[in-house]
């Protein structure tokens, strides 16, 4: 067992938190305010390869490995949750192609998305459902080898500013998840409508918008996944993204933690400074070691991808415990700075505004939890014997 990271992911790391420093953290606060797109900041990212960061080599990409991803993800989030969300969608987006796309799609697609900056957005959700991704009622009807889709999908992350899209829709809603298929949408295409970004109470570097899909022909090389496929496909994405959420909330908590400290250390009430009460200590350190255990949750349910196991369950613990820490984290900061907590001067309150998200896209807590029960009820072997098989 090794918890060390490779030079190489030393390297990476410090790559990361120097575009955080320099390239996010000054306009975090302006973005926040003005809830535009930050493409600017977008455009750096991928001139320094920290956009795409899944795509293997073989099409442009980095190539880097989950793992590899939760490291510079927990960096940028660190400097703006929202500005991290936007930059990460592309990773989000491009997920079910490098998983379930056919070669032509991969060196067509992916190959786009390396050599050109170009934005690919992710969509399931739709305005009456979100956790329930087999319910979903955006129709893909076949004609000839080509798919017509018609519907509505809702909260598309980039959705606004994005190139392509990967659309999942059913050619049945009856048939629930069998019904289920994936298409890469090019946003070009007639009758596909970029809505207007949504305002959100966090993140809001981060665009949100709704798309209409009216009579969209999909031709057939870009049907990702047939019917029946598509379901699968939508969870073989989560389980590889999952992990990155985490991280996201590691980030976020590790900046509201390092903000307490500072100003614990500074703030005097009573004559001496805060962090010499105990309960202000106290505050600190449960935030210390819930950061760490969150990171390492991550860090496992990453590596569980990159060795090509199955990672459904770690990724939905790391995914469900880091997004409770950052809310009790981010909740604790804004208790240390006390009055200035709660005004706009320090950056805990955007901090507490962002983390909230973590707990509701891709997957909520409360389906996390559904995940985890699953198997711990049924799937998880005991190590002892029952206790209704031997003598209380
Ligand atoms: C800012 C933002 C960005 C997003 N980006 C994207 C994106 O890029 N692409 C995309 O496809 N989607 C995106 N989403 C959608 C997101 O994934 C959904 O909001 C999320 O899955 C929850 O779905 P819902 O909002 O419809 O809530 P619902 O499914 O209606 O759930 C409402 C509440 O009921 C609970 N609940 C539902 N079912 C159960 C159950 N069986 N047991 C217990 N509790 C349950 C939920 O946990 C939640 O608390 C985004 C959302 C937001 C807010």
């Amino acid at each position: 067992m090794d918890f060390e990271l490779t030079e190489e992911q030393k390297a990476l790391q410090k790559k990361a938190r120097e575009f955080a420093i320099n390239e996010v953290l000054p306009v975090a606060r302006k973005y926040d305010e003005s809830e535009e797109f930050p493409m600017p900041v977008i455009n750096k990212a991928w001139e320094q390869d920290l956009l795409n960061s899944g795509i293997p080599k073989k099409y442009g990409g980095p190539g880097y490995g989950l793992l590899d991803a939760c490291i510079i993800v927990e960096e940028i989030s660190s400097a703006c949750p929202g500005i991290a969300t936007s930059i990460f969608d592309n990773n989000l987006g491009a997920e079910p192609i490098i998983i379930g796309g056919n070669e032509e799609q991969k060196t067509r697609i992916l190959g786009e998305l390396t050599n050109e900056f170009k934005l690919i957005a992710f969509a399931t959700s739709e305005p009456t459902m979100g956790s329930d991704v087999a319910g979903m009622k955006c129709k893909a009807e076949k004609e000839g080898e080509d798919y017509i889709l018609n519907g509505a999908k809702f909260w598309i992350t980039n959705g606004g500013f994005a190139d392509y899209i990967t659309v999942f829709a059913t050619v049945d809603p009856e048939q629930k998840h069998k019904g289920i298929a994936a298409f890469i949408v090019d946003t070009k295409t007639e009758g596909v409508r970029l809505g207007k970004h949504i305002p959100k109470l966090g993140q809001r570097a981060s665009n949100t918008v709704a798309v209409t899909l009216k009579n969209v022909r999909v031709p057939e090389k870009n049907v990702l996944a047939k019917p029946g496929r598509g379901f699968v496909l939508a969870m073989q994405t989560f389980a590889h993204t999952r992990p990155a959420i985490g991280a996201f909330a590691t980030g976020c908590a590790r900046s509201a933690m390092e903000y307490a400290i500072d100003y614990a250390n500074k703030r005097e009430a009573f004559g001496r400074p805060i962090s010499n009460f105990q309960a202000i200590q106290h505050k600190i350190a449960d935030m210390y070691k819930d950061i760490e255990a969150a990171r390492l949750l991550t860090h496992k349910a990453a590596w569980e991808a990159d060795q090509g196991l199955d990672n459904n369950m770690s990724s939905a613990i790391a995914k469900a415990f880091a997004s409770d820490v950052v809310m009790r984290v981010t909740t604790e900061a804004v208790q240390v700075y006390g009055g200035f907590g709660y005004l706009r001067t320090y950056p805990v309150e955007k901090l507490f505004r962002d983390a909230k998200l973590y707990q509701i896209y891709e997957g909520t807590s409360e389906i996390q939890r559904i995940v985890i029960s699953r198997f711990a009820l049924k799937g998880y072997k005991h190590a002892m014997p029952s206790v209704f098989k031997r003598d209380r």
